[in-house]
C-alpha cells in the first residue's frame, strides 16, 4: 500500500449523517482547483478497483463545477477510463454550511535534513525569526508562503519567501518534499494539531499556510490554475451517507 497520512484531529465520523441526493456527473464537466498527490491517488485507485465499489461522492460547487472534495476520486476514475462520478452538487459562495479550510503539511524525519532541502530550492528565500506571532501574521497576509514551526527550541522558527506567487511556491515546496526519501510528508487538520505532533515527537516540523477564500477558489479554477496538493479542506455540518455505486456502472453509464 502506498504511504499516505493524513490525520484528523476532528473526525468526520462525529457528525451526523445526513442522506443527500448525488448525481453522475461527467468528468470533463469538472474542474480541480488542486495539484494531486501521488500516493493518495495511487491508494484511491487501490481501493475501487479492489473493491470494485465506489462509496464517497464528491463534493461539487453549483458556480462553475469546482471539485471541492474528490480530486482523486475525479483523477483516479478518468485514469480509469470512466465517464461518470457521484457528485453532490452544493450552493458553495454564498452558503455558510460549506467552510473553507487547510491541511497543514507536517514532516516525520530529521529536521537538519528538511532545512537543507529547503536551502537547496533556488526559488526559495528563508528568513529566521524567534516570534512565531510574527510566522503566523505573514501568512495571514500572504507575505510568506509557508511558516516552518519545528521541533528545535535553540533555532529560529522560519519565514518563507520568494519571488513567485506564494501558492506557486509552496507547489515547488511539496515537490521537493514528496521526492525526498529521507522524509514523509504527512498533512493534519488543525494547528493545534500539528502542535501537539511536535511536542509529543511525532514529527520534526509543520508548514503553516493561509487557506484561500471560496471566491478566490472558484476564480483560480476557472482559469484553469490549480494549488498545490491539499490546500483547501471542505468542511460541511453532516456527513453524507456512504453511497454504493459499482465501479461498473461509471466505465460504462
Ligand atoms: P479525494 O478524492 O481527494 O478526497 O481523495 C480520495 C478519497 O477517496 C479519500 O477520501 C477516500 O476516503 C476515498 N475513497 C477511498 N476508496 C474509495 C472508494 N472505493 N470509493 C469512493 N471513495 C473512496
Amino acid at each position: 500500500m502506498p504511504e499516505f497520512v493524513e490525520i484528523r484531529t476532528e473526525p468526520e465520523e462525529e457528525k451526523p449523517e445526513l442522506d443527500v441526493p448525488f448525481e453522475l456527473l461527467n468528468l470533463d464537466l469538472l474542474k480541480p482547483h488542486e495539484e494531486l498527490d501521488p500516493n493518495e491517488l495511487e491508494a484511491f485507485i487501490e481501493s475501487v478497483t479492489g473493491s470494485g465499489i465506489f462509496w464517497k461522492a464528491a463534493l461539487i460547487s453549483k458556480e462553475g463545477y469546482v471539485i471541492l472534495d474528490g480530486h482523486h476520486r475525479w483523477a483516479g476514475l478518468k485514469k480509469l477510463n470512466a465517464k461518470v462520478m457521484p457528485c453532490i452538487l452544493l450552493d458553495y459562495i454564498n452558503n455558510p454550511e460549506v467552510k473553507v479550510y487547510t491541511w497543514y503539511p507536517f514532516i516525520i524525519g530529521s529536521l537538519n535534513h528538511l532545512i537543507k532541502v529547503l536551502e537547496n530550492i533556488k526559488e526559495v528565500e528563508l528568513i529566521y525569526e524567534n516570534n512565531k506571532n510574527v510566522v503566523f501574521e505573514m501568512v495571514k497576509n500572504m507575505e510568506a508562503a509557508f511558516g516552518l514551526i519545528h521541533s528545535n527550541s535553540n533555532k529560529d522558527f522560519i519565514i518563507i519567501t520568494g519571488n513567485d506567487d506564494p501558492y506557486d511556491l509552496q507547489k515547488i515546496i511539496i515537490k521537493h518534499l514528496i521526492n525526498d526519501q529521507e522524509i514523509q510528508l504527512g498533512y493534519i487538520d488543525t494547528i493545534k494539531g500539528a502542535e501537539d505532533l511536535i511536542s509529543q515527537g511525532k514529527a520534526v516540523a509543520y508548514f503553516v499556510r493561509r487557506a484561500p477564500t471560496k471566491q478566490e477558489i472558484v476564480e483560480r479554477a476557472s482559469r484553469g490554475k490549480v494549488y498545490p496538493p491539499k490546500t483547501t479542506r471542505h468542511s460541511l455540518p453532516f456527513v453524507p451517507k456512504k453511497i454504493h455505486v459499482p465501479l461498473e456502472k461509471l466505465l460504462n453509464p
